[in-house]
């Protein structure tokens, strides 16, 4: 962040015209470029002898070491670092962090110090009676800045060269986990659009937030995701058509069964006879009770394999898949490559490979490692209503036509809530 320090310094030094820049700024209209340094009408008041000494926090580098390396007494630093302690973890500064030193500028005494807390600034000054600290808000305000861009390398790459962050594109990929298989899917040429909340503050920071948007082009298959909060809710992302993104699984992939053998890490083998993990879930139902898939996904395996008999793999996302063992028969059109919805029919209870009755074995995995199904809090397929659909719409329309018509690096102004 290169235009930080000296953000830090004019922010810092016309802290007292805060207000006046805070009518500046929500005065101003929303820009689509940075401004880097904000210009006040008026000159602000000049009531300081004090000069500052910006200081970059390095590795190794702690408060007390900063402040005693400036020639301030052992003993004062402690009780300073003491003043602070309830505003600010002195521990939780870390290296790459800025602070300001007030100091004396006949003697270059340190006289206090500033640091900067996301919203707020912190200030600390010698008085008569010790030191004083106090705390002034920064103002800011949330606007939202469109990003785009096409694949020509991956969308990490291509993402970091339209100006979003590591984890905005971390967050992208998970939002359209369950579209779009990231590492197959994407062709040179695709195309990504996603608008993203950021925080300015009157100081010239910004801080990127949350994606409030998205469109990608993979596979010429275009897919779109809405941020939205139900009322009393949790924000989820949204699908054009209010379907949570979050794609849920169904509770079990069959209907009147009974769980014969549940998740363990040990159990004796009903045919071995010797006692071995179960990480599965065995459901007993009759031969021929239709299994259906527990959720969307993509047939990774469809036939015989050793002890599971017949058997149906299922990928789901990049991180979980499922399998369905013993199928007296795999259902109809179930290959390697088929595309299933939650519910598709996918085969039938029997007792192929290594099985005493007709029961289904059924593993859930994440990332490759069987985990409990039963032991998860898995969301549930949820669509938007009512009031909240409404309100869902007028979004999304207003998003969509950010996202598809908006220029680039267009300043919105959209708040959420
Ligand atoms: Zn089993």
């Amino acid at each position: 962040m290169k235009p930080l320090r000296s953000c830090l310094e004019f922010g810092l030094r016309f802290v007292g015209a805060t207000l006046a820049m805070a009518v500046l700024l929500l005065g101003a209209p929303l820009l689509d470029t940075v401004s880097e340094r904000y210009e006040p009408a008026t000159a602000p008041p000049v009531q300081e002898l004090h000069a500052r000494v910006g200081v970059t926090l390095r590795r190794g580098d702690t408060l007390l070491s900063v402040l005693t390396h400036h020639g301030l007494e052992r003993s004062l630093a402690h009780t300073l670092i003491e003043r602070i302690a309830p505003f600010v973890n002195p521990r939780k500064l870390r290296s790459g962090d800025n602070i300001q030193l007030i100091v004396d500028p006949r003697d270059k005494s340190v006289q206090g110090m500033e640091v900067v807390l996301q919203d707020n600034l912190l200030r600390v000054k010698s008085t008569s009676e010790g030191w004083s600290a106090e705390r002034h808000e920064i103002p800011s305000v949330r606007e939202s800045a469109i990003k785009r861009g096409s694949i020509t390398d991956s969308l990490y790459e291509n993402g970091i060269k339209a100006g979003l962050t590591a984890q905005q594109i971390l967050d992208l990929a998970g939002v359209f986990e369950y579209e779009i298989d990231f590492f197959s899917d994407f062709q040179p040429g695709d195309a990504f659009a996603a608008v993203v909340e950021e925080t300015r503050y009157a100081d010239g920071r910004r801080t990127p937030g949350r994606i409030l948007a998205a469109e990608l082009e993979a596979n010429s298959k275009p897919v779109s995701a809405f941020y939205f909060v139900p009322r009393g809710q949790r924000g989820t992302y949204y699908d054009e058509q209010g379907h949570s993104l979050r794609r849920a699984f169904l509770r079990a992939p069959l209907s009147y069964a009974r769980i014969s053998s549940t998740f363990t890490g040990a159990r004796r083998h009903p045919i071995f006879r010797t006692v071995r993990p179960h990480r599965a879930i065995d459901y007993a139902a009759p031969t021929g009770t239709p299994v259906v898939a527990i959720g969307r996904g993509r047939v990774e395996f469809a036939g015989r394999r050793a002890g599971y008999g017949n058997l149906v793999e299922i990928r789901h996302s990049n991180d979980f898949s499922s399998r369905y063992g013993h199928f007296s028969r795999i259902g109809q059109g179930i290959r390697r490559g088929s595309q299933v919805d939650a519910g598709d029919v996918i085969g039938y209870v029997g007792q192929t490979g290594h099985a005493t009755g007709p029961h289904l074995h059924f593993e859930f995995l994440k990332r490759d490692q069987k985990i409990n199904f039963l032991g998860l809090d898995l969301p549930k397929i949820e669509r938007l209503n009512g009031a909240d659909f409404e309100r869902f719409v007028e979004f999304r329309n207003q998003q969509l036509a950010a996202l598809r018509n908006g220029g680039r690096d267009t300043a919105m102004g959209i708040r959420l809530e």
